[in-house]
């Protein structure tokens, strides 16, 4: 029997608002500021002040609830502080966003008025977590963002977001902060930028927002992030900033002063609004990009490599060893080419390759004194 295709009804297929249809969004790009958490009521109205006469921040943000890595650090001074988020926005006329990750959380900051809430990285990992949200928020007129799950996977961003959205949030949005990356990487998680455009291929109208503190750990590469982002054509920006980034209580190394973030926003070149925006010549750039940071990695190994060698070449200069020892120098090609073969790579190559490598090593021995 042939199964007949149910028509989705309007409440299984939400609609999801442009960003010029939320109403916070005064300018491109939207920006989203303020400490990593909300410390002490004079440092959350200081801040929120010196943000709001910079004329550049559309939305206030601080932590409350802090989900941390390990227990002991500070985790956020709770319910208590949302009273200074109402504050702001009433004194600064600024509307608010807090982090959310549990049922409670959601009561708590929609009782205290909260404009947008946000779900962290780490929550959107979790769909039980994110479930939980979804069923708290059925029914609410509110904004909600989803940050990237801190692995980088499309479907369980996706998933996250079409939670929220099932349960009747039309106005969501998807911030971008990066995902988990290894030693040796220049950033504190790693862009990933062909994930978020993966994201905005499957769901075009979709808000991308950008978290360029969390993606660069330090104020240096916040600028050229920011930029990339604009010029992927991204909606909107969350930057930390804090009013003394050196004392704050948490995600000290990133958050950067009021006037900074004045500076930094006016830096940016916005993007012609007639160029379209071509996703193929994006990934390609994306991919490329990527391209760069391996060379850059491989050319790092290398010259770790050759001081190495420099040190065993004194080493045998000192005993009157022979540099060349020719057991050795098959032991290094046949071991690197046993193992490329295990990750697929072509026999020749890597023997060509680690005869030459090992080649300039003795070259560099030669001539150490
Ligand atoms: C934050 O925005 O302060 C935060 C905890 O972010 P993330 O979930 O991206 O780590
Ligand atoms: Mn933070």
């Amino acid at each position: 029997m042939e199964a007949k295709v149910k028509p989705l009804s309007n409440m299984e297929k939400p609609v999801i608002k442009t960003i010029s249809d939320w109403s916070v969004c005064r300018q491109k790009p939207l920006v989203i500021s303020g400490p990593c958490s909300a410390e002490t009521e004079e440092q959350v109205m200081e801040t929120a002040k010196q943000l709001s006469a910079g004329g550049k921040c559309d939305v206030f943000r601080a932590g409350v609830w802090k989900p941390r890595t390990k227990p002991g650090g500070f985790e956020g001074i709770g319910c208590s502080s949302l009273r200074w988020l109402k504050r702001v926005r009433k004194e600064c006329q600024l509307p608010v966003a807090v982090e959310v990750a549990r049922e409670k959380h959601v009561y708590e900051a929609l009782k205290h008025g909260i404009d947008i809430l946000w779900i962290g990285a780490r929550t959107t990992t979790n769909p039980f977590s994110i479930q939980e949200i979804a069923d708290t928020l059925k029914g609410v007129d509110v904004t909600v963002l989803v940050k990237n799950p801190v692995n980088p996977d499309v479907d369980l961003w996706m998933g996250a977001i079409e939670r929220i959205n099932k349960a009747g949030v039309n106005r969501i949005g998807a911030v971008h902060r990066g995902f988990f990356c290894c030693e040796n990487e220049p950033y504190r998680n790693t862009p990933k930028w062909q994930i978020p455009m993966e994201l905005r291929r499957r769901m075009p109208q979709l808000p991308m927002i950008c978290d360029p503190s969390h993606m660069s750990g330090k104020p240096g590469y916040l600028q050229e992030i920011a930029q990339k982002a604009m010029d992927l054509g991204f909606e909107g920006l969350m930057i930390e900033s804090h009013i003394q980034p050196e004392n704050a209580w948490s995600d000290s190394g990133q958050q950067i002063k009021p006037a900074e973030l004045v500076s930094l926003l006016e830096s940016l070149a916005s993007e012609p609004e007639n160029e379209k925006v071509d996703f193929s010549s994006r990934l390609l750039n994306e991919l490329r990009e990527q391209i760069d940071i391996f060379d850059d990695q491989i050319m790092d190994m290398l010259e770790r490599r050759f001081r190495v060698a420099e040190k065993i070449g004194a080493e045998k200069r000192k005993k009157d060893i022979p540099f060349l020892q020719s057991a050795r120098r098959s032991e290094i090609i046949g071991k690197a080419v046993k193992k490329g073969e295990g990750r697929g790579l072509d026999r020749d190559f890597v023997k060509q390759l680690f005869s030459l490598i090992h080649s300039e090593s003795l070259n560099r021995q030669m001539k150490t004194k």
